[in-house]
């Protein structure tokens, strides 16, 4: 029997994000449901509440301190106190080093680490008060380098020092974090990759598929799954770690 927490997912308008918010209420959770815009996360509430489930769109910037402290506090007003966050909030900015700029560097800290601490930071005073937390952070395959990925992959290896780290910290309090590495997963993030490459999105998953051992693109679903695993009541004694979800060995 699950004990109903109050989950926060960032960028969960879509793609994993969406999928992971869905995934945490068929597991009897409440959801925020957090992106740049609140008027694109109300579809993903709406699948929530036709289904039975408590769920609420919640509109900030991750990278912006003032904006995530009033989302938090909101999700605690309306929902209830958040002791389950999931850090997937992500964008890319790809290029070779010589083409990459200042700013696409920025950003990309700014959403995957930056975010991750705002949220992490604002989320462990409740969890810490409740003596239960989990946080599971999204990193990627690219943490192990990846060409035209210079400031992704630092950001996502970035992640994975992050959660050891609060995994030391806060293991005191019954709080685990932990890392999620996906590899391809079909989403509008590898659409936009494939686009940007000049290839169709089935031209691009069905070459990727052959490099992967189990000859098939990741799904959401199959990072939610991991999400509903770290997130559980059972997985308590599972902290610090990092689990890659790529179809195969990576690390
Ligand atoms: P996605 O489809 O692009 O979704 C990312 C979501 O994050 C979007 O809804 C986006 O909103 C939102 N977002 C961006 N910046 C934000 C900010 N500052 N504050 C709040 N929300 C923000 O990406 P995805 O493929 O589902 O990826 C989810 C996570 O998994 C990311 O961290 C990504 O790096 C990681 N990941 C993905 C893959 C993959 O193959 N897809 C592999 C490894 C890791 P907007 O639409 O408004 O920009």
């Amino acid at each position: 029997m699950t004990t109903q927490r109050v989950a926060i997912v960032t960028g969960a308008a879509r793609g994993i994000g969406a999928e992971v918010a869905r995934r945490l209420s068929s597991d009897g959770h409440a959801v925020a449901v957090l992106d740049l815009d609140e008027a694109a996360c109300q579809s993903v509430v709406d699948g929530i509440t036709a289904s039975g489930g408590r769920a609420l769109a919640v509109g900030a910037d991750v990278s912006d301190e003032g904006a995530v402290k009033a989302a938090v506090e909101r999700v605690a007003a309306e929902l209830g106190a958040p002791t389950i966050l999931v850090n997937n909030a992500g964008i890319i900015r790809d290029n070779l080093i010589f083409k990459m700029t200042l700013s696409d560097w920025d950003s990309v800290m700014a959403v995957h680490l930056r975010g991750a601490f705002l949220m992490a930071r604002e989320v462990q005073t409740y969890q810490t008060k409740e003596k239960w937390g989990r946080i599971v952070n999204l990193s990627s395959t690219s943490a192990l380098g990846n060409r035209g990925q210079a400031n992704y992959s630092a950001a996502k290896a970035g992640m994975q020092g992050f959660t050891k780290t609060l995994a030391l910290e806060l293991g005191r309090f019954g709080v685990t974090a932990n890392a999620i590495a996906p590899g391809f997963i079909a989403t509008e993030m590898t659409a936009a990759t494939a686009e940007r490459m000049g290839v169709t999105f089935d031209d691009f998953k069905t070459a990727a598929a052959r490099e992967i051992p189990v000859q098939r693109v990741g799904e959401p679903a199959d990072i939610a799954h991991a999400v509903s695993f770290y997130a559980s009541e059972g997985a308590g004694f599972v902290s610090g770690q990092v689990l890659y979800v790529a179809g195969g060995p990576k690390d």
